[in-house]
C-alpha cells in the first residue's frame, strides 16, 4: 500500500511537472511580450512579420492601431491646414472665378439647370413635399420671414394681379 501511494505521488508529480514544462514551453512560443505597451499576450494578437525571428512584429496589435490612428489624425490635421491655407490664398481667385464662368456661361447654365428640373420634376416635387413634411414647422417660420422680407413686393404684386384681373373682366375675359 505504502509503495502504491509513493508510486502514484512520483508520478503524478511527473505528470505536473510535465504539465507545466509544457505551458511553458506554449508560453515561450505563443505568446509574447509587447515592445510598446509592455503586456504578455498571444501571438495571434501581433501581426505576421516574416523578416522577424520570431515572424511577428515587435508591437501588439492594439498598439500598432493606436499608432496609426494616431498618425492618421495628424496627418489629417496638417492636409486639412494645408487645405485651409491654400483656400485662404485663392479665395479671391476662386470667386472670381467661379463668377466669371457664371457670367460667361450665364444661358448655358440656364438652360441646363432647365432641362435638369424639367427631367427631375417629378422627383424633385416628391422631394421637397417630403422635406416640407418632415419640417413642417420650419418651413411655415421660414415662410413667414420671407413674407415679411417682402411685404412691399408681395403688396405690389397683388396690386398688379387684382389690376388685371379688373380689366380682364371688363373685357369680358377670365384669369385663373
Ligand atoms: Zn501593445
Amino acid at each position: 500500500m505504502g509503495k502504491k501511494s509513493y508510486e502514484f505521488e512520483t508520478r503524478f508529480s511527473d505528470i505536473e511537472k510535465e504539465l507545466e514544462e509544457r505551458e511553458n514551453w506554449i508560453r515561450a512560443i505563443h505568446y509574447k511580450i509587447c515592445s510598446r505597451c509592455g503586456e504578455r499576450k498571444p501571438v495571434s494578437k501581433f501581426t505576421i512579420d516574416k523578416r522577424n525571428t520570431d515572424g511577428r512584429i515587435r508591437v501588439c496589435k492594439v498598439c500598432r492601431s493606436r499608432e496609426s490612428l494616431k498618425y492618421y489624425y495628424q496627418d489629417r490635421e496638417r492636409i486639412l491646414i494645408r487645405v485651409k491655407e491654400y483656400q485662404k490664398n485663392n479665395k479671391e481667385d476662386r470667386r472670381k472665378y467661379f463668377q466669371d464662368y457664371r457670367k460667361d456661361h450665364k444661358e448655358h447654365l440656364k438652360k441646363l439647370a432647365g432641362k435638369w428640373y424639367k427631367k427631375n420634376k417629378k422627383e424633385i416635387k416628391k422631394r421637397n413635399l417630403k422635406y416640407y413634411e418632415e419640417n413642417k414647422e420650419a418651413c411655415q417660420v421660414i415662410r413667414e420671414l420671407w413674407r415679411e422680407a417682402n411685404k412691399e413686393k408681395i403688396k405690389k404684386y397683388n396690386w398688379e394681379y387684382w389690376k388685371l384681373k379688373v380689366s380682364l373682366k371688363k373685357k369680358g375675359g377670365k384669369i385663373c
